[in-house]
């Protein structure tokens, strides 16, 4: 008898075509996009693994519920089914919809956020950095140390260093530090969950000092469903129940549903108290729309709640994050290094490790990213120098300790045969890569989050 081997829990309906192209063609388009990758067309694009945000497939359950939208203005049934299952699976009372996860970080730290103020984290995500330091606040990583070696082995490289925290809550008054945000998944370090343990600990510390802790949750389920897979005494429980517990430990929650609620624009904010929830109303009617939709669709509300459950399937998990892991694994067989253990939307290559050569002030990881493209037509993200920014009040570029090529998997989107394709393309610029002598340079950037538009010209002046 042979063990029945792993296959995917779901089987395909509607199929969209994709094209290839030739290096020749991508060379004049890379060119032309100012190895900007977010500025070329998606049909220059073979594998498009730029992002999970938004890129997943809908199930035909999804799309029947899109059917059934209400598009009242005020308190439609689309609001409620939203409400309930907010209710069942996270567990608060209150939420405010919103178009997506920047949207509710927009409203939430309207009202809670001003200047001066200091929000302690796990390598806070670009859009709530953004959003925090736009309000000229400041953004304190207290991750642990070994989040930052991509080869050490730690089964939770998302957790917050307890003594680094308190560090902060000594430092500061509490009047300054408006809230905690834990991110689940930890997205900037590379896709890396939080323990339960140290989700427990993170709020106990919070309360003493009367801290809010809020979660950044776009990858709340894949938190659960790691540990499920690597923390003692949660192999039994079910997803919903792990769920259920992580967010005992939190006082509210921003939520890109565009992640793990698998919907293509959508987000809310979770409260368990009803006056910070009151507090946030007012913002959200100024910047999303009523309280009952909160820039969303009545469909697209449905089409949320519905992916909330089957986000939260053990079988829908388990195939996801398999898939992942297959990526990571035929990228590791060709010997190149990528963050490990791997986590649960994306691998991230280790640009350092593969572009030596190249210095931090030239990104390697945007060179890798431009490589990979004109190689197989294949996006992946840089998550380095660019999209760490320059210090907003040095203006100094920040490089961090990191430079990561992050292939980002989209849920239920591609096969495993795509999956051997882009580890092969990567495969074939590993071969070559003593031949890339210089990266890349900025031409010109915004003055916030600038990796989305930046332009940027080869060093060596070749295009
Ligand atoms: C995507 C994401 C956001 C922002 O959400 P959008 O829906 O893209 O606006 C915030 N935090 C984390 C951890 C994310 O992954």
């Amino acid at each position: 008898m042979i063990e029945l081997p792993f296959a995917e829990s779901y089987k395909i309906k509607t199929v969209e075509t994709i094209r290839k192209s030739s290096r020749k063609e991508r060379e004049e388009w890379v060119a032309a996009a100012r190895y900007n990758l977010f500025n070329l067309k998606s049909d220059q694009v073979f594998i498009d693994l730029l992002t999970d945000s938004g890129t997943g497939a809908m199930s035909n359950r999804q799309w029947s519920e899109m059917m059934l939208g209400d598009e009242s203005y005020a308190g439609a049934s689309s609001y409620y089914k939203m409400k309930n299952a907010i209710r069942e699976i996270i567990g608060f009372e209150y939420f405010l919809p919103t178009h997506q996860g920047r949207a509710a970080e927009n409203v939430l730290f309207s009202s809670l956020i001003k200047e001066g103020d200091i929000v302690p984290g796990n390598s806070h995500f670009d859009t709530t950095k953004g959003h925090i330091e736009y309000r000229k606040a400041i953004p304190i990583d207290c991750t642990i140390d070994k989040a930052f070696d991509t080869t050490a082995l730690h089964p939770f490289k998302g957790n917050i260093d307890l003594e680094k925290l308190e560090s902060v809550l000594k430092k500061y008054p509490r009047e300054r530090i408006p809230l905690i945000v834990v991110t689940v998944t930890c997205n900037s370090s590379g896709g890396q969950p939080v323990s339960m343990q140290n989700l427990k600990e993170v709020y106990s510390l919070a309360k003493r000092y009367g801290i809010l802790v809020f979660f950044d949750s776009a990858r709340f389920a894949e938190n659960a469903y790691f540990i499920k897979l690597r923390e003692e005494g949660y192999a039994d429980k079910s997803i919903r129940e792990i769920v259920k517990e992580m967010f005992s430990y939190a006082d509210g929650m921003t939520m890109s549903s565009k992640k793990d609620a698998i919907v293509n624009m959508g987000g809310f904010i979770g409260f368990r108290d009803e006056q910070l929830w009151k507090k946030a109303q007012t913002f959200n009617i100024m910047f999303e729309g009523f309280i009952t939709y909160g820039g969303m669709s009545g469909r697209d509300m449905n089409a949320l709640a519905q992916g909330l459950y089957e986000g939260t399937e053990f079988d829908y998990l388990d195939t996801r994050i398999r898939q992942v892991a297959y990526l990571g694994q035929r990228i590791t067989d060709f010997g190149i290094t990528v963050q490990k253990p791997y986590g649960g939307h994306a691998i991230f290559v280790d640009a350092k490790r593969f572009l030596p050569q190249i210095p931090k002030e030239e990104f390697p990881a945007q060179t890798l990213a431009v490589e990979l493209y004109l190689e197989g037509g294949v996006r992946g993200v840089e998550i380095g120098a660019l999209l760490a920014d320059r210090d907003p009040v040095t203006r100094e570029n920040r490089y961090p300790e990191l430079e990561l090529l992050r292939l980002t998997i989209p849920r239920r989107v591609y096969t495993n045969n795509h999956m051997n394709y882009v580890a092969v393309a990567l495969a074939n610029v590993w071969e070559k890569r003593d031949k890339i002598k210089s990266g890349m340079k900025i031409i010109s950037e915004a003055p916030i989050m600038r990796h989305f538009t930046v332009e940027l010209t080869r060093v060596n002046g070749l295009k």
